[in-house]
């Protein structure tokens, strides 16, 4: 063993053993044939369709309330970086579940209000969407997807104005099965990852979002939850976020809007719309 080597072995054994945490883990989005620009106008395009289709409720107190624990999150170094201006929507639909489009708009369903325990649930599920849009997991999926006329498309739409019509014409959209909104399991990984770290900054325990995947599991066995469907368990998540909020520098958790109870309140009078029923079997 030469002196050099002698030397870093020596190092190495004495160094101490880490007090906490090594840092957050680094994630950065990956390969995409969209420009962030394009990320912008297809979530805008897409929102807009979606204020058609479904029930967004118009109720000041309860998109005050979303905003508020939404901008906590978005203020964030992470989301910051990303560049994107997030927005918050309530829709009137009893299934728990949440969804980001591309460049930042969400819509939260009154069924998820209406299911999580307290309020860092609530923050936990918003920043792993958050986290979905800053990853710009939909479009590097559809970017992954193989499509030869994905360029092209992308190239033209802004001459045609709608990016969304190009894109439909290629499967790309918010149907089932959309490329946009079905995650992979690594991109599950990585939003629970960075989803801890926007609540963890915003002052919220990411123990909670491990919680309420805990819960959501639990339930599954009465009739399915689309949060998991769209959102596949990568395995062993409540473990990957208990290391993970580990890593995090050491915080006083507890930050409470001071609001949640009435949201509770406002959230039970919000008229749901029946589920659409499902096809006869034939
Ligand atoms: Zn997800």
């Amino acid at each position: 063993m030469n002196q050099f080597r002698l030397a870093i072995f020596c190092v190495v054994l004495s160094a101490p053993a880490p007090a906490f945490a090594q840092g957050p883990t680094e994630i950065r989005p990956g390969f995409n044939l969209f420009s962030k620009e394009q990320d912008v106008q297809l979530g805008q395009e897409t929102a807009a369709q979606v204020r058609k289709q479904t029930h967004v409720v118009n109720d000041a107190f309860l998109n005050a309330y979303v905003n508020q624990v939404g901008q906590r999150l978005a203020n964030a170094q992470e989301a910051q970086e990303s560049g994107f201006k997030f927005t918050f929507e309530v829709v009137a639909d009893p299934s728990i579940n949440a969804f980001a489009l591309p460049g930042g708009p969400m819509f939260i369903n009154t069924g998820l209000l209406k299911a999580v325990d307290d309020e860092a649930q609530l923050a936990g599920v918003m920043g792993h969407e958050m986290s979905h849009v800053i990853l710009r997991h939909g479009t590097n999926q559809a970017s992954k997807a193989e499509l030869v006329e994905l360029p092209v498309a992308l190239a033209t739409s802004g001459d045609s104005g709608s990016m969304l019509a190009n894109l439909a014409k290629l499967g790309i959209g918010l149907g089932a099965n959309s490329l946009l909104l079905k995650f992979s399991r690594t991109a599950e990984s990585q939003a629970d990852l960075m989803g801890s770290h926007l609540m963890a900054e915003a002052g919220y325990n990411p123990m909670e979002l491990a919680r309420f995947f805990e819960m959501l599991e639990a339930k599954t066995g009465r009739g399915g939850i689309q949060f998991l469907s769209d959102h596949p368990n990568p395995g062993n998540r409540e473990h990957a976020i208990e290391d993970e909020a580990d890593r995090l520098p050491q915080r006083t958790y507890g930050y409470q809007t001071g609001q949640f109870a009435r949201m509770k309140q406002v959230v039970a009078g919000i008229h749901e719309p029946p589920p659409p029923k499902p096809k006869a079997q034939e």
